[in-house]
């Protein structure tokens, strides 16, 4: 496998009558060979442009793009070597499966006819697809299609692969099962590869390293822990984490955040004194809504002092109620300034 080095690329999308649009302002990232780096960030900010330009199917403004040490600038989508599967699975409908994985396999020559098919059953066994190698798209489920796009993807064993959204068609139990497929897939099989998503539980889970992006530009690098236990600012602060950690403004001195992650707050709600001026608790506030999370409880609560509302994972089943004041016990070492 090869590495993968965009070099300070950048996009402008210039419209006619409208002001052009900085859509990647200058992205610096080194893929390591048989690495998977998951572009995170909310809608617009300009994953999907960063993943066509590696396609070569979007021109660059400025930058280089290299893979294995050499640029592919200069290279058609079809002469960089590089695999794509689309969110959309883009299959050909009339297509069987097992044509639809062979198509760009037969399209660059070179393989015998039986070559191809040995290449497809390989896959087919390797992806799980044995069983609807004759079936047509339209009879597939989103995950088998999914796994189909896949397996075309990696058909010309490419130098780098590149998933768009690959997850986001698929209901919560196939969500799940193809997320370990992926990664064991990958893993197996060494791929350089690069996934596009918005979802940040996809990309934490899947990437051994995570680029946040905001607006064109990247807030931060770094392994799915990093993002999260030492985020590079406010914005990777608040969108990394789900639910998202609290910002709370007014507690430690004119102008300065304190942030804390819900599983970070501890209730202390026995040791509340009647002033309610939270001096043994970080802070007090009352209870204003108790919600299920997952196997937790979550509290938001509105805080005495400023009136800010936090939330405050607890542990299950139910143990406050609206209306309850409660005092709040901030882990120390896991609260940022
Ligand atoms: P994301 O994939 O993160 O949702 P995109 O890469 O699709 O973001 O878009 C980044 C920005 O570039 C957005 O502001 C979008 O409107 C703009 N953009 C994308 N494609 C075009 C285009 N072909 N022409 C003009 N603007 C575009």
């Amino acid at each position: 496998m090869s590495d993968l080095v965009l070099d300070g690329v950048r996009k402008v999308f210039a419209t006619r009558g409208r002001p052009p649009v900085e859509a990647v302002a200058h992205f610096d990232l080194n893929v390591r060979s048989g690495e998977l780096v998951g572009l995170l960030g909310p809608s617009g900010c300009g994953k999907s442009t960063t993943l066509r330009m590696i396609a070569g199917l979007e021109d660059v403004t400025g930058g280089d793009i290299r893979v294995g040490g050499r640029s592919v600038l200069g290279l058609r989508p079809q002469r960089r070597n590089i695999g794509v599967a689309f969110e959309n699975y883009a299959l050909y409908p009339p297509l069987s499966v097992a044509d639809n994985i062979s198509f760009g396999l037969r399209a660059r020559g070179g393989l015998s006819a039986r070559a191809c098919r040995e290449r497809v059953q390989d896959l087919a066994e390797r992806i799980g697809l044995r069983d609807i190698l004759d079936a047509r798209p339209v009879n597939l489920s989103s995950g088998q299609k999914q796994r189909v796009a896949l397996a075309r993807a990696i058909a010309r064993e490419p130098e780098v692969l590149l998933l768009d959204e690959p997850l986001s068609h698929l209901d919560a139990a196939q969500r799940d099962l193809t997320r370990r497929e992926l990664r064991r897939l990958q893993r197996e099989l060494g791929y350089t590869t690069v996934l596009v998503t918005h979802d940040q539980e996809e990309a934490l889970s899947l990437a051994d390293r995570v680029v946040v992006m905001e607006g064109g530009r990247v807030r931060q690098v770094g392994t799915p822990d990093e993002v999260y236990d030492d985020p590079a600012d406010l914005f990777v602060a608040e969108f990394v984490g789900e639910p998202a950690m609290n910002l709370l403004t007014g507690l430690a001195g004119p102008g300065r955040i304190v942030g804390v992650r819900p599983e970070d707050v501890a209730v202390v709600e026995d040791e509340v004194d009647a002033e309610g001026d939270g001096a043994r608790g970080d802070v007090t506030g009352v209870v204003v809504v108790v919600e299920d999370f997952c196997e937790y409880g979550l509290l938001t609560v509105e805080l005495a002092a400023t009136r800010q509302r936090l939330v405050v994972q607890t542990g299950p089943g139910p143990a406050q109620v609206p209306g309850e004041a409660v005092g709040l016990a901030f882990q120390r070492d896991r609260t940022y300034m």
